[in-house]
Order: C-alpha cells, then sequence, then structure tokens
C-alpha cells in the first residue's frame, strides 16, 4: 500500500481506514485498529507476498486512503457512506479496516448504490440481525437487520456462526439469510456459489479465539486462520469489496491477532485484484 499524494487510478484496491467503535456493546477498543493492522501488514517479521505469489509491493494499483477523520458536527454513519461513495463512484474497490461491526451497515449504503445485485458473505462468530440491542438499532449486534430490512443485500450467507439465538434464528427466516452455522462442518464451502458480485464483511471474532484473541466477545468453537484463508482463496465468486473488523489492540497479545488481520488482508487485496483488475 502507499499513501495517496496523487489522484488514485481507476480500477485500484484502495483500503481505508474506518476507526470507529461507538456502538460496540461490550468493550470499546476497536477505534484503534486501523493503525495497528497496518504496522502488521508492514512488519519485517514478515513480507508483502500473498500465498498464491503476488507480490503486494509491486502493485501499482494498491493505495491506502488513510482512516476518515469525523467531525463532530456530522453524523458519522452518513460520514462513512460519503466516503465509502466517493471510492467506488472513482471506479475503484474497497477494503474497509474497521472499528466495531456497525461500520458495516454504512459502508454497504454505497455499494447498494453502485451494485443492485450484492451478495454479502459475513464471516462472524454472531449473526449480527438484532433488531434492537440495548436500545441502539444500529448497534455493532444489527448491521445486517438493517442492511437486509433496506433491502441492500440480494443475498447474505453467514458462517462460522455459532451464537444463534431464538430471536436471531426468527430474523435469519424472516429475512431469508442463509446460516451456515459452525456446528454443522464446513463442507459448504464446495457448495457455495456466487452469481454476480460479492462483499465479504469479516468479523474477526469468527475465528476461535485461540487463534484471534484480540476481540472483545471471545467466543469459543471458531474457524482456524487456515480455515478463514481457505474461504478467500476458494470461494466461487467475484469479490468486489471487504472490510475486517472488530479487532481490539487492547485485547490482543504480543499483537498476534493483528497479524491473523494483517495476513487476512493481504489475502483479500490479492484474491480483490485477482477477481477485478
Ligand atoms: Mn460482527
Ligand atoms: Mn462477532
Amino acid at each position: 500500500m502507499k499513501p495517496i499524494k496523487e489522484n488514485i487510478q481507476t480500477n485500484s484496491v484502495c483500503v481505508l481506514g474506518i476507526g470507529f467503535d461507538q456502538n460496540s456493546s461490550f468493550q470499546k477498543g476497536p477505534a484503534l485498529a486501523p493503525n495497528r493492522i497496518r504496522e502488521s501488514y508492514f512488519s519485517s517479521s514478515s513480507n508483502l507476498w500473498s500465498e498464491k505469489g503476488l507480490d503486494l509491493g509491486s502493485l501499482h494499483l494498491l493505495y491506502d486512503l488513510g482512516d476518515i477523520v469525523f467531525k463532530t458536527n456530522a453524523d458519522p454513519f452518513n460520514q462513512i457512506t460519503s466516503s465509502a461513495k466517493v471510492v467506488l463512484d472513482q471506479g475503484n474497490h474497497m477494503i474497509c479496516l474497521g472499528g466495531d461491526h456497525s461500520i458495516t451497515f454504512p459502508v454497504i449504503k454505497a455499494y447498494a448504490q453502485k451494485y443492485d445485485s450484492l451478495n454479502i458473505l459475513h464471516l462472524d462468530a454472531h449473526p449480527d440481525l438484532y433488531d434492537s440491542l440495548d436500545g441502539n438499532i444500529y448497534s455493532h449486534a444489527c448491521p445486517f437487520a438493517r442492511i437486509m430490512e433496506k433491502k441492500l443485500a440480494k443475498r447474505l450467507v453467514q458462517a462460522g456462526i455459532r451464537t444463534m439465538t431464538g430471536h436471531q434464528r426468527e430474523q435469519a427466516k424472516k429475512f431469508g439469510v442463509e446460516v451456515k452455522e459452525m456446528k454443522d462442518g464446513m463442507d459448504w464451502l464446495d457448495e457455495l456459489e456466487f452469481d454476480g458480485p460479492v462483499y465479504l464483511s469479516l468479523d474477526l471474532d469468527c475465528l476461535d479465539p485461540a487463534f484471534a484473541p484480540g476481540v472483545s466477545h471471545h467466543e469459543p468453537g471458531g474457524m482456524t486462520t487456515r480455515q478463514v484463508i481457505d474461504i478467500i482463496h476458494r470461494l466461487k465468486g467475484k469479490i468486489v469489496g471487504a472490510d475486517i473488523v472488530e479487532y481490539n489492540p487492547d485485547r490482543d497479545f504480543g499483537s498476534m491477532t493483528s497479524m491473523v488481520a494483517a495476513k487476512l488482508l493481504k489475502e483479500i487485496i490479492a484474491r480483490i485484484h485477482e477477481d477485478t483488475i
């Protein structure tokens, strides 16, 4: 990634930081995530090659847009949507670094204006389908309820899920969400195929806390890092955008989780580059 010095060329992969965690229900912290993930991305303990052999350091169409600077007198979600819209209107693809998971709703608002038949693959321990949590309909536990009730996606597939409640099961049914629960294994990866553009929303707690402890909600029984990389590599569909959310540096141990986030970021950049450029 290189910081923007000039006008970005169209058809680029752009990384945008959204350090916003005001809708976290349990612990704050993800506001600090974007720069920690960047530090791990560039850490000299690793290199900038994707596993499939792309030298990310040599890409000319890869830009780091920095972080959204939130103005205190404006609605943060509107600022997120308008920032995302500028990037997409320029004909670019975007990977957002959260932030808590509430940021996905305003990001998808921008994507839905560009793609009228958007698919979403959502990896998470939690379905995030609550109608409201603690009186907040924009909680990080609610973004996919907002996305589906506004019909911003034609298809939503969730995987990694292991915290379904009765209410969220009803919500999934109401919105026609396809839920691949962790208890049912990972065979879905070979069977799943998307027709049209796919947005990948990656909550780091889809991983087992053994692999990614730096998240606010530890939910045992999750995916391995290798399983998430396999999904990024093998998913049948064209990935046009992604987010990596819920990294909480306050809960991390020696950058262990930010290295996982940076590794997944590298593989997602390579996949989007392969699919779209
Ligand atoms: Mn989530
Ligand atoms: Mn989660």
